[in-house]
């Protein structure tokens, strides 16, 4: 049966980088050895390297100014690297899900991390509004998707300090404005590539902002100045990232990529919000596009197991909902095809005529 696969992370790839990887594992770039085993300093993965940055860049329209950067160490460890590198005595946190929280908590060990605004009073359900964001502090980190909760703020804000975002798992996913923001980084692994890389866009004057040491592993600088080959790069999931980018590319780009995601989320949302059994969990003005968190209604509860295994019965995959919401979740990530998301409905509608 066909697999509908709605994980959050890792997640769906595209066919395309499925396939162009496992030849690539045999036989890479006409070398006769598998992608698993070449040196990452031969001039086939050095031209890898500076296609998947090249492409990073053109897809995302980023400027001269800015570099790409692709690390290992997943988000988490930029939620450390950021205020090591850009703190010097105070930054502020837009905290609007588990993993802004993760990263506001970070920022504590090097300064004053200030909170700028939380959405925690409401199970972290909506994007708060009217905050002020302290001119003095050095920069205002947002996380732009929340992945777990399902709120999304999906446009470029103006930001009186250096804006940073957390962009795991809504990059690709439509126009950016990069100028915007002097750093977006993520974990590879919602929208772009397997886990094992994780992406930096960084404006090249952000380094040297601090004056404390900075061990050579942890700093942008080292990193910048050698194209993300200081050591050994995550070479197999930058392949594969890179045949993400192709794929993206040959669909027409972020901005269709947009259209299509819309598409996809709209198609879900009207289901739910159609339904006389299941309900959404966030603001509507704040609904991610990428994931989208819903519970049955009060009197339905008791059959939440059961659409569970109704829905896993016709294929449906990693639908379950993170713990502290509970319920369902459904990640339409770019490579989830709009087909997936039909058959989620159709599975939805199913259900509800047996039940209500
Ligand atoms: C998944 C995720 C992370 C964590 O990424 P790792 O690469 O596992 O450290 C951080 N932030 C957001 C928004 C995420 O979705």
């Amino acid at each position: 049966m066909k697999k509908h696969n709605f994980n959050a992370g890792p997640s769906v790839l595209p066919q395309y980088t499925l396939e162009e990887t496992a030849k690539a594992i045999f036989d890479y770039a006409g070398t006769g050895m598998s992608l698993l085993e070449v040196s990452h300093r031969g001039k086939e993965f050095e031209a890898t390297m500076s296609e998947t940055v090249q492409m990073f860049k053109e897809l995302l329209n980023i400027p001269e100014n800015y570099s790409v950067l692709f690390l290992g160490g997943g988000a988490s460890l930029q939620f450390c690297m950021v205020p090591y590198n850009l703190m010097n005595k105070k930054a502020a946190y837009l905290v609007t899900g588990e993993w802004a929280t993760k990263a506001h908590k970070e920022a504590k060990l090097f300064g004053e991390a200030v909170e700028v605004a939380s959405s925690k009073d409401k199970n972290f359900s909506y994007i708060p509004k009217n905050y002020v964001i302290p001119q003095d502090a050095e920069y205002f980190h947002i996380t732009t998707n929340n992945t777990i909760y399902g709120t999304e703020i999906r446009y470029d804000m103006d930001s009186p300090i250096p804006l940073i975002a957390d962009m795991s798992s809504d990059i690709l996913s439509r126009p950016v404005d990069i100028s915007k923001y002097v750093m977006i980084y993520g974990g590879a692994q919602k929208n772009f590539a397997p886990a094992g890389v994780t992406f930096v866009i960084i404006r090249n004057d952000m380094i040297n902002k601090v004056s404390r040491q900075i061990p050579t592993m942890l700093n942008y600088e080292t990193h910048i100045k050698n194209n993300s080959m200081f050591n050994t790069p995550p070479c197999f999931a930058i392949f594969a990232g890179l045949q993400t980018l192709k794929w993206l590319k040959n669909l027409g780009g972020v901005a269709e990529m947009e259209k299509i995601n819309l598409k996809k989320a709209n198609l879900l949302y009207d289901a739910i919000d159609n339904s006389k059994i299941f309900v959404g969990t966030t603001a509507k003005e704040d609904r991610s596009i990428m994931n989208v968190c819903f519970v049955m209604k009060e009197q339905y509860k008791p059959l939440e197991e059961e659409f569970s295994k109704f829905a896993s019965s016709k294929g449906m995959v990693g639908i379950k909902g993170h713990r502290s919401v509970g319920g369902f979740r459904a990640s339409l990530y770019n490579a989830l095809p709009l087909e997936s998301v039909q058959a989620l409905v159709d599975c939805m509608n199913e259900f509800e005529k047996m039940k209500a």
